[in-house]
């Protein structure tokens, strides 16, 4: 309430855009629920972000406020002149700033200013791989019925204590984790930042955990990791990103518990879970939400494919998004016959849960041949001493694009280029297999734990001198 009372005392109507470029802290959240309460529009930026993005996005939202980290004030000051910016405040990582002495300063009640479900709350900006970044629109009823879903599925209860470690700019840490510990009426363990050793002391006071998919691997790693550990949890749960089958495995053999992996982005929230109760399945994103439908379509013509057949993964509901921010052609484009087209490919199975093969964009074509690079590194991540690989398509002269692996084998592994190739004859088509392999200490990821392959293929990119 106070934040809601400062924002509106700076001039912040409803439909107002409120930027915050910030470190993790309550306050940061407090300002989400203020400017939502106020009406207006909660725009979350990566702390990653250099001034120049900063530009960008004031540019293109056109903030009346935009705080950020009080180190940062004097480089961002001009960045948000320029944009047109009214308001420039500051929010450091232990919740200080002007921004918080505004809200000390207010009161402690706030009458909440109406909403419609199709009301803006919220504009988050694509993590932007191919071209420009766009802002997606996501209304009041986009995150009240995903957070209603999800805290349903999921047996939320007022005794649940999850543990919060994800950066809050992005829509898992901040509307997953956050939206349904709040409409659920659970607590939290605010943390800071992703520290395995702290995740595992507080596991005993803790009930669930919302992750990466690296954030498991981490853990494994960890010999405290047992099921002693883990007797206080109710259910581990991880997105953002493929957590590998033999993640989930070890886990299992570890911990005892059976990790829940779901689908979403930032376009849809939430679109599928493995079951509560039933089968998780390993390498799979189960079943779509309550009230939100999924269909695989063939990516030129848009038919419905059968059980089991790739395509293009298409999603409908109350969880999909508006559109793009001032980019009416580009929300039309992405849409087919009232779908949402996500540009994932995957495929259903005939028990319906849902598999993700890739992003559209990632996949491969060689000779006119489709490659599906999980199936190429499915193949390479069970060989002998291999940690995980990254399969890209690179300009080949004769083929278009060149099979490419990019792999993080352990040092005592002894693996070479012709020995991968050599196990992967006979188990692959030949022309799924990878032209070159390319060793690596570690792939590429972002913060939430996505393999960037973008910069692989940079990097990469005259490897056949195409
Ligand atoms: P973002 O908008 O940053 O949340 O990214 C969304 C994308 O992350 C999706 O379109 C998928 O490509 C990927 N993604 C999210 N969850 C999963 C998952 N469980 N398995 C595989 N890919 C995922």
């Amino acid at each position: 309430a106070q934040y809601a009372n400062a924002l509106v005392a700076l001039g912040v109507k409803p439909g107002d855009r409120v930027a915050l470029q910030v470190e993790k802290s309550l306050e940061a959240v407090f300002a989400y629920l203020g400017t939502v309460r106020a009406g207006a529009v909660f725009l979350p930026l990566n702390t990653a972000y250099t001034p120049a993005e900063i530009g960008y996005f004031l540019g293109d939202a056109e903030p009346v406020l935009f705080a950020c980290d009080p180190a940062q004030a004097g480089t961002l000051a001009p960045v948000a002149r320029e944009a047109g910016v009214r308001h420039l405040l500051t929010l450091d990582g232990e919740g200080r700033g002007s921004l918080a002495k505004a809200a000390d300063a207010a009161a402690e009640t706030f009458a909440d200013v109406p909403r419609g479900s199709d009301d803006l709350a919220a504009l988050l900006y694509t993590s932007g791989t191919t071209g420009r970044s766009k802002g997606a629109m996501l209304t009041h009823g986009n995150l009240a019925s995903n957070a209603q879903a999800l805290a349903d599925i999921w047996r939320f209860s007022p005794d649940d204590v999850l543990i919060h470690a994800l950066p809050i700019f992005h829509t898992h840490g901040l509307f997953v984790a956050i939206n349904v510990t709040l409409v659920a009426g659970a607590s939290m363990v605010f943390l800071p930042k992703f520290d395995p050793e702290l995740i595992l002391t507080l596991l005993a006071r803790a009930t669930v955990l919302m992750g990466v998919p690296t954030f498991y691997t981490r853990l494994l790693k960890s010999p405290g990791l047992t099921p002693e550990a883990c007797a206080h949890m109710r259910l581990f749960i991880a997105g953002s990103a493929p957590l590998l089958a033999e993640t989930h495995r070890e886990w299992k053999a570890k911990t005892g518990h059976a990790i829940l992996e779901r689908y979403g982005m930032t376009e849809t929230g939430m679109i599928t879970s493995n079951p509560y109760e039933g089968e998780r399945r390993a390498g799979t994103v189960g079943f779509p939400l309550p009230e939100v439908s999924v269909r695989v379509a063939d990516p030129e013509n848009g038919r419905e494919l059968i059980a089991g057949a790739i395509g293009m993964i298409e999603v409908k509901g109350p969880n999909v998004f508006k559109g793009y921010w001032r980019m009416p052609e580009k929300t039309a484009s992405e849409f087919r016959d009232g779908w949402f087209v996500t540009g994932d490919l995957g495929l259903i199975d005939e028990r319906g849960y849902v598999h993700i093969v890739g992003r559209g964009k990632d996949l491969v074509i060689t000779g006119g041949y489709n490659v599906y690079p999980k199936e190429i590194e499915s193949e390479i991540d069970a060989l002998d001493g291999v940690v995980e690989s990254a399969v890209i398509g690179l300009p080949h002269a004769d083929f278009g694009e060149g099979v490419t692996a990019v792999v993080v084998a352990r040092s005592d592994a002894g693996l070479d280029e012709k020995a991968v190739i050599g196990a992967l004859e006979g188990r692959l088509a030949r022309y799924k297999l990878p032209k070159r392999v390319i060793f690596v200490d570690d792939l590429p990821r972002n913060t939430m734990g996505k393999v960037q392959k973008n910069i692989l293929r940079e990097q990469y990119k005259g490897m056949y001198g195409a």
